[in-house]
């Protein structure tokens, strides 16, 4: 068969023509003919292989009219619609002329024949009365022949929209009037018009095919001819269920037109030879489609559940449900805080009349809606992204009616929230516990770090170094409180130029944190900065440092973006903050431990071992220096007279005029009971000797009860004494001590 399908008439004609002619008396010339219902020649078939007969004075071109007599044997059997034969007045010939009718009678063509009446000699008439069932067989065979060639042809698809296009496309091409529609049923046997095909071409507005089934509305779609035989429906069903309806339709720019039994008997032959093939192929679909989509879904739990972030989780989710459902509105809403840039809603639970979604989140299960929007009826499917531990939000499709997802679908839904819940929830403990092992490293290291020193500075300078790489942020600081003041002080800082820079207790926002004794996190709304005479910035994050109970200092970290500081960052300076505190008071500890160490505990002066390895560090790093050797003279009978109580505070006189008489960098101690030395690194002998001489004054003038001293003074330098040991030093001082004591005490001899 040719692409194009031959107009019906005409492909009766010449199915009817080969049974004709098998029929027809050989080497006979004749001529087979076709018209219309008012007479004109649609086609001319000559009886004999290479005929030259043509009947005289008769015009047999396509188009031409038989019927101008109206005595013509044509328009007699048009007429009475019944079998004519005859013999024209015009030359001997013989005519026959067969219509074809309509079953009300009406005829719609008619077959033909003509021959030189010489050549007929057998009965014409009962020829044609014979064709008869010839052509009433041959009519028949060709609407089987059709339909099965169009069955034959829909076998070749395999996809439904294909099948039906390529259907009505055929059934157009024979029935040649008006348009032909498949229009998908629903279960309930009506129309559902969202789906359909038709051979009308896409034009503005509503199709017509639209209108019609608009007419039918809701109506069961049963076998029937509507609009004075211009509207024909057969629904093509499958095993009891409503596959698609076809439409046979006029539209009203073919006034004159009307569809006969014929073409109704057509549309039926048509629709129940297709009806498996249709069924074969919307099966197909169904299958594809769910095949498709367990396939998609199995991609998208698998890559949510290999996901470990958030935010991927979030964007897969709703991408994948996108492609699965492309007709639906979809929304995801959360209960939880993400910084995703997925589009995410807040789930409401202000509505007085809960809503789907929070249904579905209170419930804890999938909640189907049917609710009405702008007069369209629509379904609204909610379900739970549900975790192990909690319910994280709500997956939510919105859909017309009509094209809502299945029962299997809405299954499909729910499967994918519970999965997305699953998978969020993992991918946030993931995170959370990634924070933490972040968190331990770090607090790990800094203790680590913390312990290995007791010096303060390289503490305040670790530490303020590891809060900028830890935080990011562009400053930070660590304050201490002044002692009995009410005034911090900047010890260290990632600007050098707040370094030592004092800040009230009072000014905001140091003094909010400084309040509560506990981490203070302050985010500053707008676009101005929060002002802070350190650091104008827009987030800020302060913990206050309690040694011992009381508040020590506090620690800073400032950032000029809004929003800078996190949750975690904030749980993170609060640990770090009672780690600095304690390595802070370590420090402090060790510092005075240290002190207790090298000075003695009545007179506060430096010990003696504190003295040793001061004279020889100076030995070893100084060009000279003097050494002060001093005993009270008759010590002995203070304490005799006065008692050893006043004797311990005549040396604590003596001790404290030595020490304001000194310089920071000289060194007082004390070398044995009664017995102090100073030595005066980079001192030379003649000035040492006046300022033994100066002490000597001073205590004799200023002890009570009054004491004198004496004193042994000995200098070195590395020019004369270059191999010179702290032993020589000392032992020249004692030499020069009991000299001044032989020479009558209260007075410096040198050595
Ligand atoms: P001089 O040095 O002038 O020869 O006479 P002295 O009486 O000071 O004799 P010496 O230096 O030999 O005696 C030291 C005395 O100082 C012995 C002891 O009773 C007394 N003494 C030593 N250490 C202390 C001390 O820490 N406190 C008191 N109250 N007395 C001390
Ligand atoms: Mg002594
Ligand atoms: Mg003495």
């Amino acid at each position: 068969m040719s692409s194009k399908m031959l107009g019906k008439l005409e492909t009766v004609f010449s199915y009817m023509a080969h049974f004709i002619l098998q029929s027809w008396p050989e080497k006979r010339p004749g001529i087979l003919f076709l018209t219309d219902s008012v007479g004109r020649l649609l086609n001319v078939i000559r009886m004999q292989v290479g005929q030259t007969w043509n009947p005289n004075g008769l015009d047999l071109q396509k188009g031409s009219s038989l019927c101008g007599d109206a005595r013509s044997p044509v328009s007699r059997a048009l007429r009475r619609g019944e079998i004519t034969v005859c013999v024209a007045d015009s030359g001997p010939l013989v005519w026959g002329a067969f219509p074809l009718c309509e079953r009300d009678g009406r005829a719609r063509a008619v077959i033909g024949m003509l021959a030189p009446q010489t050549e007929v000699d057998f009965d014409f008439c009962s020829f044609m009365r014979g064709l008869e069932p010839l052509i009433r067989m041959g009519y028949d065979a060709y609407i089987q022949h059709a339909t099965s060639e169009i069955v034959m042809n829909l076998a070749r698809h395999d996809n439904t929209k294909d099948l039906l296009t390529s259907l009505v496309g055929q059934i157009a091409d024979i029935v040649e009037k008006g348009y032909c529609s498949a229009v998908r049923l629903t279960e309930a046997g009506t129309l559902n018009s969202r789906e359909l095909v038709t051979t009308e071409p896409a034009g503005e507005g509503d199709c017509h095919i639209k209108q019609v089934a608009a007419r039918l509305g809701e109506r069961m779609i049963t076998p029937s001819v509507w609009d004075e035989h211009r509207t024909v429906v057969f629904p093509i069903s499958c095993e009891n269920r409503p596959l698609y309806a076809l439409f046979l339709h006029l539209p009203p720019d073919e006034p004159d037109c009307v569809y006969d039994e014929r073409d109704v008997a057509f549309l039926q032959e048509v629709g129940e030879k297709a009806s498996y093939a249709l069924w074969r192929t919307m099966v197909a679909d169904a299958l594809r489609r769910e095949a498709t989509q367990k396939d998609l879904l199995y991609q998208l739990m698998t890559r949510i559940q290999a996901s470990i972030d958030v935010e991927d989780v979030l964007s897969e989710i709703v991408t994948s449900i996108r492609k699965l459902y492309p007709t639906a509105f979809v929304e995801l809403f959360l209960t939880v805080e993400t910084n995703a840039t997925t589009p995410v809603k807040p789930l409401s639970f202000q509505d007085d009349d809960a809503s789907t979604s929070t249904r579905a989140y209170l419930e804890g299960r999938l909640v189907v809606d049917c609710e009405e929007r702008d007069g369209i009826p629509m379904a609204v499917i909610a379900a739970p992204l549900l975790g192990k531990q909690g319910i994280y939000g709500v997956l939510q499709l919105t859909a017309e009616r009509q094209a809502a997802p299945g029962p299997q679908e809405t299954e499909y839904v729910s499967i994918l929230a519970e999965t997305a819940g699953k998978a969020f929830e993992n991918a946030q403990l993931y995170q959370q516990s990634r924070n933490l092992i972040r968190e331990l490293r770090l607090i790990n290291e800094m203790a680590r770090q913390l312990n290995r020193s007791l010096n303060l500075k390289e503490i305040l300078d670790f530490v303020t170094k590891m809060l900028l790489e830890t935080f990011s942020a562009e400053f930070v600081a660590i304050l201490r409180k002044r002692p009995d003041e009410d005034r911090f002080e900047v010890i260290s800082s990632s600007l050098p130029a707040c370094h030592g820079r004092l800040v009230s207790a009072s000014e905001k926002p140091l003094a909010d944190a400084v309040a509560g004794k506990q981490v203070l996190m302050l985010a500053q709304p707008g676009a101005k900065p929060l002002p802070f005479s350190l650091k104008p910035c827009a987030s800020l994050m302060g913990v206050p440092l309690v040694v011992e109970g009381e508040l020590g200092g506090v620690l800073l970290a400032a950032d000029s973006r809004h929003h800078f500081f996190g949750f975690d960052d904030y749980k993170l300076l609060e640990i770090f903050g009672q780690h600095v505190s304690l390595a802070m008071t370590n420090a402090m500890l060790h510092n005075e431990v240290e002190r207790m160490v090298i000075t003695d505990n009545l007179t506060g002066l430096y010990t003696r071992r504190h003295l040793n390895d001061c004279v020889r560090s100076s030995l070893e790093k100084d060009c000279y220096g003097s050494l002060l050797l001093i005993d009270i003279d008759y010590f002995k009978t203070v304490n005799d007279t006065y008692g050893h109580q006043v004797g311990d505070e005549v040396l604590l006189q003596v001790s404290e005029l030595i020490r304001r008489n000194i310089r920071e960098s000289d060194i007082p101690a004390r070398w044995g009971g009664e017995e102090l030395a100073i030595y005066l690194p980079r001192v030379d002998k003649a000035t040492a000797h006046g300022i033994a001489e100066r002490i000597r004054s001073l205590v004799e003038a200023e002890t009570t009860p009054r004491v004198t001293i004496s004193c042994g003074l000995a200098a070195w330098s590395r020019d004369l004494q270059p191999q010179f040991s702290v032993e020589e030093l000392f032992h020249q001082a004692d030499v020069a001590l009991y000299e001044a004591k032989n020479k009558g005490r209260n007075q410096v001899i040198l050595a």
